[in-house]
Order: structure tokens, then C-alpha cells, then sequence
């Protein structure tokens, strides 16, 4: 995506583009000239795209009609190549808001995995802030960042660091943690090392017993407080003029959310 894509409504080369098709089916592309979608429905050439608005109806060879758009990055993040778990939309949200990810923060992240998290983090830090992901699996890195660049206009704010983050941390005062790996309580002590004073550490975790896990571990670690768990449930809804009703389907269940403060442990009061 070249910088102005997610300002200016017009298509150009490097957008995304995603394409609905009559029976909602969505197809993610890349615009480059001289390039075709291939479907089912026909053929559409990328240079027929280039220079049209978003929102627009475009015709295959075969004249069926596509709505395309610029993906909102829920909609990106949904549908991105992947060789890992990803956090979906659904969570993604709820982690923004209790991990408290704001403008201008400096942010560790790890696993990268395959970049879904990172991208939602770098937009929230935006270009003041910083997003610095480690990642144990070499082989996945390349992948992860060409994910992030496709959606992302920059990717100036962010470091990747190749490595075992239950080695340690290098970064010092740092904002907010965010931890979606197995066995996050192997890094309460570098956590707790690394964080500001008032920061926030932020896990993702699929099962409770990890939960359980890293709760007690945030208990032995004097510098904690505040430890939260939440699980977010999202229930979408048919509404059609004649059934309004929830979906039969849903996301049963993705992950558990753990926050905790990075505080001072408690001083013992002098006596008098
Ligand atoms: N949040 C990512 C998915 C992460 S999957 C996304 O939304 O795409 C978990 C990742 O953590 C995997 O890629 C795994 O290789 C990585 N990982 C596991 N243990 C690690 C460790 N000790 N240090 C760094 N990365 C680790």
C-alpha cells in the first residue's frame, strides 16, 4: 500500500483491493499493473482496477459484477496468509483497549507469528510510537513482514528481533507488553525488568491452566498488580426483513486476555 491508500478513496498500484462477489464470496488481491484476477466469474485486469474509486462495482470478462474495496484491517487481518494461530478481529479489539496501546507507546510483542497482532499494534502506536516483535521461528519472519507491508503504509517503527524472548528482553522502559506465546510466565521476571513503572504486560493465552500458570508466577513477582483475566464472546446476528435472529454459528472460543501493572513491590512500613 502505497501512503496515501487509506486516506484517498481512489485504487492504485501496491492497494489492496478485496473483491465481493454476487454470492458474498471475498477474494484479497494485490494491485500490480499488468496483472489479472483469475476467478470462476471470469477474468478482471489490474489496470482496469488502478484509478477507480473504492466502493465502486467492477465486471469480469464474463460481465458479472465485483463490489471492490480498500479491506478494512479487520477484513485484511481475516483473511492474511498464515503458518500460525493469528489473533482474529475479535479479540483484537478488546487486546488495543485492556493492553491500553496508544499513540506514540513503545510496544514488545512476541511470537511475531504471522504478523496479525503486530499489524493492529503498529496502527495503534501510529508513527510516533514503536512496535518491537520477537520472533523464535527465523522461517516465519519473511512472511510475517511481507503481511504487515502489504497493509501497512510504513513500517519504519517497527524491529524484529530474531530470538528467544525467554532469554531476556533488551528494551528498558518499555510502554506495554504483549505476549500471544505458550508459556508467557518463563518472562515475568524480564517482563517485570523491562516494563516502566506503571506499564502494562498483556497475554493472550488459549487455555486456562496457562492462565493459572502465569497468574501464579505474577503472584511470586512482587512487581505486579492489578491481574485481570477476560475472555471476549461475540455473538453475530442474521438480521434479514423477515428473520432476525442470532447466527447459528460462532466463534466458540479463541483465547483468554491477562493484563497485570507493572508496580513497586509493596515497602514493608518503618516502625517507629
Ligand atoms: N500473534 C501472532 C501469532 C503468534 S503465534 C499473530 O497474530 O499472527 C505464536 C508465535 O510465538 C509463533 O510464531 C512462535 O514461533 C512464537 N514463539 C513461541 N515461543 C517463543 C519465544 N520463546 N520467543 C519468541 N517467539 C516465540
Amino acid at each position: 500500500m502505497n501512503n496515501d491508500s487509506q486516506i484517498s478513496s481512489i485504487f492504485s498500484e501496491g492497494d489492496v483491493v478485496l473483491l465481493i462477489d454476487r454470492r458474498g464470496k471475498r477474494y484479497v488481491i494485490n494491485l500490480r499493473t499488468s496483472d489479472t484476477f483469475h476467478s470462476h466469474m471470469g477474468t478482471i485486469s489490474h489496470d482496469s482496477i488502478i484509478g477507480e474509486q473504492e466502493g465502486s462495482w467492477l465486471y469480469t470478462s464474463r460481465g458479472l459484477r465485483v463490489l471492490a474495496l480498500k479491506p478494512t484491517m479487520a477484513e485484511y487481518i481475516q483473511d492474511i496468509p498464515r503458518k500460525t494461530q493469528i489473533v482474529y478481529p475479535k479479540d483484537l479489539g478488546a487486546i488495543l483497549l485492556l493492553g491500553d496501546i496508544f499513540p506514540g507507546a513503545t510496544v514488545v510483542e512476541a511470537g511475531l507469528g504471522s504478523g496479525a497482532l503486530t499489524i493492529a499494534l503498529l496502527r495503534a502506536v501510529g508513527p510516533t510510537g514503536q512496535v518491537i516483535a520477537y520472533e523464535i521461528r527465523e522461517e516465519l519472519v519473511e512472511k510475517a513482514l511481507t503481511n504487515i507491508k502489504t497493509y501497512m503504509p510504513s513500517i519504519a517503527n517497527l524491529t524484529v528481533k530474531k530470538g528467544d524472548i525467554y532469554e531476556g528482553i533488551e528494551e528498558n522502559q518499555v510502554d506495554r507488553i504483549v505476549l500471544d506465546l505458550p508459556e508467557p510466565w518463563e518472562t515475568v521476571a524480564h517482563v517485570a525488568d523491562s516494563l516502566r513503572l506503571g506499564g502494562v504486560l498483556l497475554t493472550f493465552l488459549p487455555t486456562i491452566l496457562q492462565v493459572h500458570r502465569l497468574g501464579e508466577a505474577l503472584q511470586t513477582d512482587a512487581r505486579f498488580q492489578l491481574v485481570n483475566t477476560e475472555e471476549v464472546l461475540m455473538r453475530p446476528w442474521h438480521v434479514s426483513p423477515n428473520s432476525v435472529r442470532p447466527e447459528h454459528r460462532m466463534i466458540g472460543h479463541t483465547g483468554f486476555i491477562t493484563t497485570a501493572r507493572r508496580c513497586n513491590p509493596v515497602k514493608k512500613p518503618v516502625s517507629s
